[in-house]
């Protein structure tokens, strides 16, 4: 299939360009006209993915709420499609990262700059669009990109979307940036502050409240990491309302997060306690202590009127998984091998700082995840030291570079700008 055939059966609009090292294209298609004002100001939600598979036909459709403009490019060594979709964010049920069929072999998106998303298809072999089209919103009230995928040779894969030689070769210094851009896809990091609405969390000395100290800790660390232009944050909650466990990672797997935290502060009978700690999670506590813990912030969906029973059947399944084990190892190594022994140099650390137990919100099968606990709230000093600014910004900070060297060692998407 020529580019001029392309053009003219597809409404190609706009500048093709070519990017080759290893490889390929650059095909600007505007699906659709400019966007009006008010379009633009709304986020623009990519609600599903699927697949379908007739005979050698594999087609991609892309459920948006409203028209987007695409940019799509292929790359070699492997065979894979790049489509980019501006001012966009994720709200793909979770099972879809582990789509595959027909010539796609699996699939990913995540954002390459704040609010860009990206999806990276994987083929199993080289491809040419045979069609692609808009469904403008019907029933559903989605907008629906349709890509329809042949098989073909790796020199027609290149060629199909290619012009010739002479384009190849003025774009040829682009190349370079754009692999670039494909290894810059942002990571997500889901911050989540304990408790909040119906449930205050632990109350400390003067009547503080978890829920609020939390959450002034939970927009600060926010601050912090957005200022670093080198992660996309997602906060489960970000006032003072009720969210259910259960929604907690959801919400953290929807944005397709690489790390979730979840902000506790925590309150002892024994007024003397204090100091940080961190939590993961774990099928036997390891010690008497962090299960009641566990069992404490467990109520959080008691409290809320919701009762899903201890775990959910979700939940139970993935204790046994090795996705589970594999996740879990990621969230040991942030825990106690990053977090606490950046903290350990400035802050005071409770005594076995790192423990483990059941707790519910630390349960994405696919999410590394741990639970912090900033300080005991029920001694007066730590109290104080927590609602002081500067202790919020130093505490934060030890966070937020535990997070970076996380993702630097652990996450292929984060790279130094
Ligand atoms: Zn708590």
């Amino acid at each position: 299939m020529s580019y001029l055939f392309l053009k003219k059966r597809f409404s190609l609009v706009g500048s093709v360009s070519v990017l080759i090292t290893n490889i390929i294209v650059l095909i600007a298609i505007s699906f659709l006209g400019p966007l009006s004002p008010t379009a633009i100001a709304e986020t623009t939600k990519v609600e599903d993915i699927r697949i379908g598979v007739r005979g050698d036909l594999t087609r991609l459709v892309i459920d948006l709420n409203k028209k987007v403009s695409p940019n799509i490019f292929g790359l070699e060594n492997p065979y894979r499609i790049v489509i980019d979709l501006p001012d966009v964010d994720f709200f793909i049920p979770p099972n879809r990262k582990t789509i595959s069929g027909g010539l796609i072999e699996s699939l990913r998106y995540g954002f390459f700059t704040p609010g860009n998303g990206r999806l990276v298809i994987d083929l199993r072999s080289p491809i040419k669009i045979k069609n692609n089209f808009v469904i403008p919103p019907q029933k559903t009230k989605k907008w629906r990109l349709v890509f329809d995928l042949i098989p073909t040779t790796r020199v027609d894969f290149i060629e199909t979307m290619g012009p010739s030689q002479r384009h190849k070769k003025i774009e040829y210094p682009q190349t370079k940036k754009f692999s670039n851009k494909i290894k810059n896809i942002l990571p997500v990091v889901a911050i989540d502050a304990g408790h909040g609405g119906v449930d205050p969390g632990a109350i400390g000395v003067s009547g503080v409240t978890e829920k609020n100290l939390v959450l002034s800790y939970v927009k600060e660390l926010d601050r912090q990491l957005r200022a670093t232009n080198r992660i996309k944050t997602v906060l489960i909650r970000n006032d003072d309302t009720f969210v259910s466990l259960r929604n907690r990672i959801a919400k953290a797997r929807d944005m397709n997060a690489d790390l979730f935290l979840s902000i506790h502060a925590n309150a002892h009978k024994d007024a003397k306690v204090r100091g940080f700690s961190a939590y993961t999670l774990s099928e036997k506590a390891s010690d008497v202590e962090a299960q009641q813990l566990a069992n404490k912030e467990n109520k959080s969906d008691v409290i809320g009127g919701l009762n899903l029973g201890p775990y959910s059947n979700e939940v139970q399944n993935i204790l046994i998984d090795f996705a589970q084990a594999k996740t879990n190892e990621l969230s040991i190594i942030f825990a106690r091998d990053i977090l606490l022994k950046e903290a350990s140099k400035s802050i005071l650390l409770l005594k076995r700082p790192w423990r483990s137990a059941g707790f519910t919100v630390l349960k994405a099968p696919d999410v590394p995840s741990i639970l912090i606990e900033l300080g005991y709230i029920t001694n007066k000093e730590e109290k104080n030291l927590l609602n002081n600014p500067a202790y919020k910004k130093k505490l934060c900070d030890v966070m937020k570079r535990a997070i970076l060297k996380y993702l630097d060692l652990h996450s292929s998407k984060i790279k130094t700008p």
